[in-house]
């Protein structure tokens, strides 16, 4: 053979001996076929074979087997960003004619899908209570197909009725979906307590760094796997091998970061509540926290974030708050190293029976530098935000 094929095809190097504990970052579209009746018969292969790059290959598959385990489910879906794993999980379950139900406190580009993209296909949804429970009944109808969770709910952290809801969707024929980003499944495992869907966005503590986005749908049910897939192979949906390789790397420390940010962020949470007027600290462990008897019973324990409602008077301080800042960075999202501190408006949200209109929650999600710097920060925050005295003579009776 000459110089040009030399180029092309590569001579097989012996991997005996090769015992790395990293999984190898396999790339690839075209996935070849030892022979002819192996290509004819690739059909055969189902989903646990290798037939082309895009529906797989074995570095996205171990993250899949990994996620399993963690969820003890049966199969897992990789997305390219856990919103892409939301958008999947609600086409799969929903055809044009059924109705989603949608908590109020999801992360808000998912009422943004249900609105702007599901409303069109014919698809409708109704925003319901975080804390409904067992009272989701009364939404429910034969066309309801999907009954949405996040639990805690993004960044005002009500918990929910996880078995509650579950066994109210299931009578009524409905399957259920459960954003579990908050908690991965270190804290809470979705599928344990009644859902079809547990949807991680891995892009928070998985990967653990904020350098990538990835999503995840686990199912217990092998069917949903086979929809879910479908669903993919027509959109044409896979992710990169790049992208699973360092959401392996990250989830090898997550156990430790997420401890770690959970126990700094309860202790500071603590800490400010005294320095806010009642119930301005959400925190799932808190008492205050509503849902908090559901938390206590149904999690491994805390993350590391939480909110804090600020004051109205304080309102025209934040900026000069914020950008007195010298170890939290201003940003959304959270799972990182680097801690966040997010202003959030959730205006229009009900909350046991008052509206969150003109307040701006800030949401802190606690990273790995050292908490006396962060506590300092918080300290200059606070200061600037409120002076002490201020604080105390905004507390109702
Ligand atoms: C970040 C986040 C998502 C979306 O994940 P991306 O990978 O950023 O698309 C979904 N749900 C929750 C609760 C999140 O925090």
């Amino acid at each position: 053979m000459e110089d040009k094929t030399f180029c092309v095809h590569h001579p097989d190097v012996s991997h005996e001996g090769f015992a790395s504990l990293t999984v190898p970052t396999y790339r690839a579209s075209t996935i070849v076929f030892k022979d002819a009746q192996a290509y004819a018969t690739r059909g055969q292969r189902g989903p646990d074979g290798y037939s082309y790059g895009l529906h797989g290959t074995p570095t996205t598959k171990t993250l899949e087997a990994q996620l399993n385990q963690l969820h003890r489910g049966a199969a897992s879906v990789l997305l390219p960003s856990g919103q892409c794993a939301i958008a999947v999980t609600m086409l799969t379950a929903l055809k044009p004619g059924d109705w989603v139900l949608v908590p109020e406190t999801a992360y808000p580009p998912v009422l943004g899908f249900c609105r702007n993209f599901l409303a069109p296909l014919g698809i409708s949804h109704t925003v319901y209570d975080p804390l409904v429970g067992a009272g989701i009944a009364d939404l429910m109808s034969e066309t309801v197909k999907l009954v949405w969770l996040e639990s805690p709910g993004s960044t005002t952290m009500e918990v929910q009725d996880f078995a509650a809801i579950a066994a109210v969707a299931h009578d009524h024929g409905a399957l259920v979906g459960c954003d579990n980003t908050y908690a991965s499944p270190l804290l809470f495992k979705p599928l344990d307590h009644g859902a079809d869907f547990a949807m991680e966005a891995l892009t928070k503590w998985f990967s653990g760094h904020s350098d990538l986005l990835l999503g995840s749908v686990t199912v217990r049910d092998p069917e949903l796997r086979l929809r879910l897939r479908d669903q993919m192979r027509m959109m044409g949906l896979g992710v990169s091998p790049d992208e699973a390789a360092l959401v392996l790397r990250g989830m090898q420390t997550m156990a430790v970061r997420l401890s770690h940010s959970a126990t700094i962020a309860e202790r500071f949470a603590r800490k400010m509540e005294p320095l806010f007027p009642a119930g301005s600290i959400l925190h799932p462990a808190l008492p205050s926290c509503p849902g908090h008897a559901f938390f206590k019973r149904d999690f491994a324990g805390p993350a590391g974030l939480f909110s804090v409602v600020l004051p109205e008077h304080s309102l025209p301080r934040l900026d000069a708050a914020l950008d007195g800042l010298q170890v939290f960075r201003i940003g959304a999202s959270w799972g990182g190293t680097s801690s966040l501190m997010a202003p959030m408006s959730v205006k229009g949200q009900r909350r046991l029976g008052a509206t969150f209109d003109d307040t701006i929650i800030l949401r802190l999600s606690i990273g790995m530098e050292d908490p006396d710097d962060l506590w300092a920060d918080i300290e200059r925050l606070t200061n600037t935000l409120q002076p002490m005295s201020e604080a105390l003579q905004t507390v109702p009776e």
